[in-house]
């Protein structure tokens, strides 16, 4: 068997989300991104999502604490395993992380990082274009349209968002730099970390993740 504890790190464009969907998909580990979870927290009403929900009701960010009560509502239901994604987002909740697992005598196996050039991902995050009838989207490079500037689906006109611009994606990408290298360093210390070259077609990038995720935990064992 495989990696089931697993963090999945990666930029924004990089892909990770679409990775982490098709993991979870094929091989039954539950996608546990934060903004999900705890939009599915609310909505269940459960003890974890309620206390969210207040905080989330007044305008404010939900806390640690309270994302780490709706996570572990998550996590005793994860049989399979799961993949976590945009969580932890620095160091400190890395290590409440490890602690609160620790505690569960079931540590994280493996911190995975989908790796792009930045120049990628600034070509990736700008190079959408959203269609301003239907709302539907394409990409200059992975999905363009039939016509230059026009919707496949309904013939309206194709248009750069605001936040879509270059300026805003390395904005993003700093950001992502900032919070994300220490995770790097935290996870690569305690022998978790793992990469895989994100740059390229979405079924190969998935099939080097799921032999990282067979191939580590063999190492470990
Ligand atoms: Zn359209």
């Amino acid at each position: 068997m495989g990696a089931s504890r697993i963090v999945i790190l990666g930029a924004p464009g990089a892909g990770k989300g679409t990775q982490a969907a098709r993991l979870s998909a094929a091989h039954g580990l539950a996608h546990l991104s934060t903004g999900d979870m705890l939009r599915a927290a609310v909505a269940d009403g459960t003890p974890a999502g309620l206390r969210a929900k207040e905080f989330m009701d007044a305008g404010q960010l939900v806390p640690d604490e309270v994302v780490f009560g709706v996570l572990f509502e998550r996590l005793a239901e994860a049989n399979e395993g799961y993949l976590l994604d945009g969580f932890p987002r620095n160091a400190a909740q890395a290590e409440e992380l490890d602690r609160q697992l620790a505690e569960q005598g079931a540590p994280l196996e493996l911190a995975v990082v989908v790796d792009v050039p930045d120049e990628r991902l600034v070509a990736r995050l700008t190079g959408r274009r959203v269609c301003s009838s239907c709302g539907n989207t394409h990409h200059v490079e992975f999905m363009p349209p039939a016509k230059e500037g026009v919707c496949d689906k309904c013939g309206g006109e194709l248009v750069q968002r605001s936040d879509d611009t270059e300026a805003v994606a390395r904005d993003r990408l700093e950001v992502y730099h900032q919070t994300t290298a220490p995770l790097i360093d935290y996870y690569n210390a305690r022998d978790l970390l793992a990469s895989v070259d994100g740059d390229g077609p979405v079924e190969r990038v998935t099939q080097d993740l799921v032999e990282v995720l067979s191939r580590d935990v063999a190492e470990q064992n």
